[in-house]
């Protein structure tokens, strides 16, 4: 198929306009989907029809998320060169899931992850792979977690099921993600029954409330609060080993953080999609012992031969998929380790400024600003609401909202590396000027 000369022009646009456009669209243009064929047409469409309407219609009503200025949930915005390299292994139509329909993606994918293994602190010697999100990561790695610490106890969840199996505590803390919740109810450990860890002013676990283990447990720490970007203590790696515990972490954003050393821990989930700013879906997951991986995941079949390395699909829930490693192997080599340590210095140097002079101005910050997430409020929260909405509807950047300790915040993440100092100042003239007056 040769490249449609439109969809070429319509990246072109869409980039140009960039700097200029509203972070969020106008009901209008969203109101503009509802003209969309309800009904799937009974005769085909051509190329350059859809081209067009994804051009002009789909385009305007699009989240600038590649925006320097949008700074709602953790999201990045992807990195030229994975922009590039995801376009291309697209139109390649890569399957990762065997070495043997796609060798060029497996390859890839073993430096990438082997690359933020290093990057992250996590030995190379752990097993690592791609998944859709950090939800999965964590699922991957508990997956793992389960398999060993069922395995100890001879029991083998995989064949038998859990309906017989013994029990183990599983520990996290208060603040603990949603979606470890999620990971923890799909593989039937279920959400009610944790053990939840106090936690501190900032939403990291509270070391002295650290419960006494007498067994092997299934310990989850954080590192990255979505509200505050506060890191769970690695030392409580150190205490959970003392009963043989098994760590794992999520560090979907903050094990980016220059602080984050968690080597010791049994497996890590990240995002490639958050901080490394890679394109949608990109979850990491790293389990230190492969069989453990493997244990949890492998599948058998006639055809899927793998002797050598292990095969992408052996260590993963999926099988086909896209190959996550050539966008994420793109964006690493665009920046070199010491450019990816900048970009997220420079995102944690931005949501200093932007704590200093909102708070210059009687705006109250309610946590550390230590990493890439600032929590700001007014007086009452009936303000604090206003303020969002009122930003939100200038459209020079786009910033969400939380709730941090019963009070109503709105919440500014830093993880672009698109976010230029003058993204900064802008967006800290519109937050000023959209301060209700009364
Ligand atoms: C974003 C996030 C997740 C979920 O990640 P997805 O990529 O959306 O699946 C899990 N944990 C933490 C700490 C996060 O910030």
């Amino acid at each position: 198929m040769p490249l449609h000369p439109r969809l070429l022009a319509a990246i072109d646009t869409y980039e140009r306009d960039r700097d200029t456009r509203r972070v969020f669209p106008t009901p209008d243009t969203l109101h503009q989907l509802n003209a969309l064929p309800q009904h799937l047409p009974t005769n085909p469409t051509d190329l350059t029809t859809i081209l067009d309407t994804l051009a002009t219609t789909i385009a305007p009503a699009t989240v600038l998320t590649t925006s320097g200025r949008y700074f709602g949930f953790v999201t990045g915005g992807s990195l030229p060169a994975a922009t590039a390299a995801n376009i291309l292994a697209t139109t390649w139509d890569q399957n990762a899931a065997l070495s043997l329909m796609s060798p060029a993606a497996t390859h890839l994918e073993t430096i990438a992850l082997n690359w933020i293994a290093q990057l992250l602190h996590i030995p190379t010697t752990a097993v690592g792979t791609f998944v859709t999100g950090a939800t999965m990561a964590n699922f991957t790695g508990m997956a793992a977690a389960r398999h060993k610490l069922l395995n100890d106890k001879g029991y083998d969840a995989e064949l038998d099921g859990l309906f017989n199996a013994p029990a183990f505590p599983v520990i996290v803390g208060d603040e603990v993600h949603a979606t470890v919740y999620k990971a923890l109810s799909m593989l039937g450990l279920g959400r009610n029954r944790v053990i939840k860890v106090p936690t501190n002013s900032q939403g990291a676990m509270d070391p002295a409330q650290f419960p006494t283990l007498n067994e092997p447990a299934l310990v989850c720490l954080q590192a990255g609060n979505v509200n505050t970007g506060a890191l769970d203590s690695p030392q409580l790696i150190d205490v959970a080993k003392q009963s043989n515990s098994w760590v794992h972490v999520d560090g979907a954003f903050g094990l980016w953080s220059p602080q984050a050393k968690y080597t010791h821990a049994d497996s890590w989930a990240t995002d490639g999609h958050k901080w490394l700013n890679v394109p949608y879906d990109s979850g990491i997951a790293y389990v230190k012992n492969a069989a453990d991986l493997t244990g949890a995941l492998a599948v058998t079949a006639s055809y899927l031969n793998s002797a050598g390395a292990i095969e992408p699909m052996q260590k993963s829930p999926d099988s086909s998929r896209r190959a996550r490693g050539i966008d994420a192997w793109a964006a690493l080599l665009s920046l070199g380790a010491q450019g990816v340590r900048e970009m997220i210095e420079t995102c944690c140097h931005h949501a200093r400024a932007f704590a200093t002079e909102l708070n210059k101005n009687g705006v109250h910050i309610l946590n550390e600003v230590n990493l890439n997430q600032v929590l700001a409020a007014l007086d009452t929260d009936d303000k604090t609401t206003q303020w969002i909405e009122a930003i939100q509807q200038e459209g020079t950047c786009w910033t969400g909202s939380t709730i941090w300790r019963g009070r109503k915040a709105m919440r500014i993440s830093v993880s672009s590396h698109a976010t230029t100092q003058k993204d900064v100042e802008r967006s800290i003239a519109s937050m000023l000027r959209s301060i209700p007056s009364s």
